[in-house]
C-alpha cells in the first residue's frame, strides 16, 4: 500500500484563492514592523532569501535571528474560513484513497488545521508534518521528506507526492516517489501525473500510479 504525502497550499484549494497573499502580506508586514525593514526593501530581499534559503523565514532566522516560532505566528494569523469553503467533492475524493495519507508543508502545523478545518477534510489525514519536522529545512530541500520517511518507517517508493511546485516534487522522485502535479503540465520528467486540481483524485485509477 502506498503513503500518500499531500502538499498543502495551492494543492489541497486553487490557487486563484490567492491565501497565500494573506500570508505574503503577512510577511511583509512582519519584517517591516517587527525587524524594521524598509518597505521597499522588503520584495527584494524576500526574493533574495527564496534563491538562496528555500523560504524567507530561514534566510530571516541567519541573518535577523528570528524566532521561528514568533515568525510562523504571526504570518499565518489569517481569516481563511471567509476564502476557504467547505470542499464535499475533495473530501469524498481523499476518502476514497484508501491509503496512509499526510501533510507535508512548509508553513505550521496550526495553519495546516486551520485549512484542512477551513475545506472540511480535517479527519482525512493521519497526520501533518509541517517546516519544523527537520528544523525549519523546507521543501524542496531533502532533509524534510526524509525526516517523514523516517517517522513514517516507509521507503520512498512506496510514496506517492502530490505538491503544486515542481521542484518539490523532483526531490520526491528522486528519493523513489511517484510525483503528482496539480497544476498544467510542463514536460518534466520527473512528475507522473498531472491534475487541474486535487478533487480529480478521485477520477483516476490508483494502480496507474
Ligand atoms: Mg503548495
Amino acid at each position: 500500500m502506498k503513503t500518500f504525502i499531500f502538499d498543502l497550499d495551492n494543492t489541497l484549494y486553487s490557487k486563484a484563492l490567492n491565501v497565500f497573499g494573506l500570508i505574503d502580506q503577512r510577511i511583509n508586514r512582519y519584517m517591516h514592523e517587527k525587524l524594521g525593514i524598509p518597505e521597499h526593501e522588503v520584495d527584494s530581499l524576500r526574493r533574495h532569501y527564496w534563491k538562496i534559503h528555500g523560504v524567507t523565514l530561514n534566510g530571516l532566522m541567519i541573518h535577523y535571528d528570528v524566532d521561528p516560532e514568533d515568525f510562523l505566528e504571526f504570518v499565518h494569523d489569517v481569516e481563511l474560513k471567509r476564502i476557504l469553503k467547505p470542499n464535499k467533492k475533495l473530501r469524498k475524493a481523499l476518502k476514497n484513497i484508501n491509503s496512509n495519507k499526510v501533510i507535508l508543508t512548509n508553513g505550521s502545523i496550526r495553519h495546516a488545521e486551520n485549512v484542512l478545518s477551513a475545506l472540511e477534510i480535517d479527519d482525512v489525514f493521519q497526520d501533518i508534518f509541517d517546516v519544523r519536522v527537520a528544523s525549519f529545512k523546507p521543501k524542496p530541500f531533502p532533509e524534510p521528506y526524509l525526516k517523514v520517511l523516517e517517522i513514517l518507517k516507509v521507503p520512498g517508493r512506496d510514496c506517492v507526492m502530490i505538491d503544486d511546485i515542481p521542484e518539490n516534487l523532483k526531490t520526491a522522485k528522486d528519493l523513489g516517489m511517484k510525483t503528482i502535479l496539480i497544476g498544467l503540465s510542463n514536460g518534466h520528467a520527473f512528475i507522473d501525473l498531472c491534475l487541474e486540481k486535487a478533487c480529480a483524485l478521485g477520477e483516476i485509477a490508483y494502480s496507474d500510479i
